[in-house]
């Protein structure tokens, strides 16, 4: 990690969602207080250090006598907990032992407390009694709150943030993303997560920069710094020196400026130079986000992620709350398609009222159709949302996650079944919805055939069939630099679904974050993908690469791309090839 003179820090980290922002860091996460560092404290030092965890103890204190205070009667025995906590602050075995620990070993607060936690932790533990051997976890508890007073690191509720501020946390689950208001955020950086984390779909939709997988961005970041975050270049500066900070404002303008210049003519169809139409469509996880898709030039939603309105809330939507927002939906985008996936829960975007045992592996659990089809109460409740909402306007159905014949006959048969309901009770709605798949597990590209003969389209899941696929889980920052699109084995892949589809008359569109990315355009194009699906922002930058190239002259490229044995390989071809093309079209150059 470079180090200037200046104190001026770079974090490397994945660019998440492009764009530059620079302003103070907020810093949400407890698990912030999971790595703290050790450093020596000196002489005249140590009484200051030892008055430091005293008044972050007070403190904790405060905070809970607080929390206890407002704490209704009816849950009195979360109270009781609490009153543990406060006794266990000034524990003998924890208060004294962690001063006794900065005094003879003259080490910061932070250190001493995690020694002599883990020292209480290990006692406990070894306990054959069951209830003090649970005394562990108040102890974590209660030091979580020590440290998180020590480091600054505030525990928020997440929707009370009030100000402009970068969020920097540990990670963000899609539940936690869904709560914040986001109009007050201007930046996200967080540890975990990588390009097609779901923390980073939603800052590129949002046009929110982004940089995930810093690995210790909440170690290194305190609260209120002001900091600067290059999504574009996966970078955040920290201590940036006055020429730095001018430097990345230019920039900053820049930046705003170009894509002001390339969302002027978003609104021209996406028509290669020899004439082939490509529908170029937004993907949206909110009703609210309709708005965005149309002011960036899409031609239609390609992806409507239903599960984030069932996310951040107490418990399942009722049909008509999903209907009213559906039909917005439908609505406001007539006569244009609105693809509805039927609800993708669970893997990394599980639902806390959903009762349901934790799973080891939740990408590979009872997520999408897997759970939908074995709670047919809740499919049915949605099914019926979605087809009255297609009354008003042009609906499609995508079911997610589907591996089998089997599932794709289940949940057709639930769709004749709700249905057939609404028929019955003479409600107003339209069975006449075209059904497609989702294509992101391997074995639905292996049956490509069987599937296209049941189906009335694909879409491509690059995100999931990559993470599939691969075996590389898509919010693994480790694993993030392997999370490639061009790899030669998932170029095959989607040569296989679009030839499969195109002998059966069917289409197919993408709808993953490949679709997103303008240099893979050439590659697009040539395998011969009906309409792409992305993210709002992202739609006039592809839109423009679509225009400036034939269709017929990507395919003798994609049989070159295809012999590649490496993703390095092809993306280096598509770099000669097409570097000048990109060049031009976006970064404004030559
Ligand atoms: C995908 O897997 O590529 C996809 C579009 O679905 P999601 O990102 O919601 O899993
Ligand atoms: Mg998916």
């Amino acid at each position: 990690m470079p180090e200037t003179e200046s104190n001026e820090i770079i974090l490397r980290g994945i660019g998440g969602s492009p764009g530059i922002c620079i302003g103070k860091a907020y810093l949400v996460d407890r698990e912030g207080v999971d790595v703290v560092q050790r450093y020596t404290v000196a002489g005249k030092n140590l009484p200051k250090e030892k008055k430091r965890f005293k008044a972050a103890v007070q403190k904790a204190k405060e905070e809970l006598h607080d929390i206890i205070k407002s704490t209704p009667e009816e849950f009195r025995q979360h109270a009781d907990i609490l009153e543990t906590h406060v006794v266990l602050l000034k524990d003998k075995m924890l208060y004294a032992r962690a001063i006794e620990i900065i005094e003879n070993e003259k080490i910061n607060a932070e250190w001493a407390l995690k020694k002599a936690v883990s020292g209480l932790k290990r006692i406990f533990r070894d306990m054959t009694d069951p209830y003090l051997r649970q005394r562990a976890e108040d102890i974590v508890h209660v030091s979580d709150r020590i440290l998180r007073n020590l480091v600054g690191a505030r525990q928020v509720d997440i929707r009370s943030i009030n100000k402009r501020v970068i969020l920097v946390a540990h990670d963000l689950s899609p539940a936690e993303t869904s709560q914040i208001q986001l109009e007050r955020i201007m930046g996200f950086v967080t540890d975990r997560g990588g390009k097609a984390s779901h923390t980073s779909i939603i800052a590129r939709t949002l046009e929110i920069p982004a940089v995930l997988g810093v690995g210790d961005a909440t170690r290194r970041i305190r609260n209120d710094e002001i900091i600067i975050v290059d999504g574009s270049e996966g970078s955040v500066v920290l201590h940036p020196t006055e020429e730095t900070l001018v430097e990345y404002q230019e920039r900053q303008v820049q930046f705003e400026a170009f894509r002001q210049i390339i969302s002027r003519d978003s609104h021209l169809p996406a028509k290669t130079q020899d004439g082939i139409q490509i529908d170029v469509m937004g993907n949206i996880e909110l009703p609210e986000e309709v708005v965005s898709v149309l002011d960036h030039g899409g031609e239609g939603i390609g992806l409507y992620r239903t599960e984030f309105g069932y996310l951040s809330r107490s418990q399942f939507p009722i049909e008509e709350e999903l209907f009213d927002k559906y039909k917005d939906v439908v609505e406001v985008m007539a006569p244009r398609p609105v693809t509805i996936r039927t609800l993708d829960i669970n893997g990394d975007k599980a639902l806390n009222y959903a009762a349901q045992r934790p799973e080891e592996n939740p990408a590979l659990g009872l997520r999408a159709i897997r759970y939908c089809l074995k709670r047919q109460d809740i499919f049915q409740t949605q099914l019926r949302a979605i087809l009255r909402a297609a009354a008003y306007g042009h609906v499609r159905i995508l079911l997610p996650m589907i591996s089998g014949v089997d599932e794709l006959r289940e949940a057709r048969r639930n769709i004749a079944e709700a249905a057939a309901g609404l028929e019955k009770e003479g409600a107003v709605h339209n069975a006449q919805v075209a059904v497609g798949i989702m294509i992101e597990v391997p074995s639905a590209v292996v049956l490509a055939d069987y599937l296209a003969e049941e189906a009335d389209f694909f879409s491509i899941g690059t995100n999931d069939l990559i993470q599939y696929s691969l075996a590389i889980d898509r919010g693994n920052q480790e694993v993030a630099h392997l999370f490639n699109p061009l790899h030669p084995a998932l170029l095959r892949m989607i040569r296989q679904v679009t030839e499969t589809a195109r002998a059966h008359g069917i289409e197919t569109y993408m709808c993953g974050e490949m679709a997103a990315d303008p240099v893979h355009v050439p590659i697009l194009l040539a395998l011969g993908l009906d309409e792409l699906s992305m993210n709002p922002q992202s739609i006039p930058a592809v839109k423009r690469v679509i225009r400036s190239l034939s269709a017929e002259k990507c395919k003798p490229f994609l049989e070159l791309a295809l012999q590649q044995r490496t993703a390095q390989d092809v993306m280096n071809l598509l770099r000669r090839t097409y570097g000048e093309i990109f060049a031009q079209n976006l970064y404004g150059q030559g």
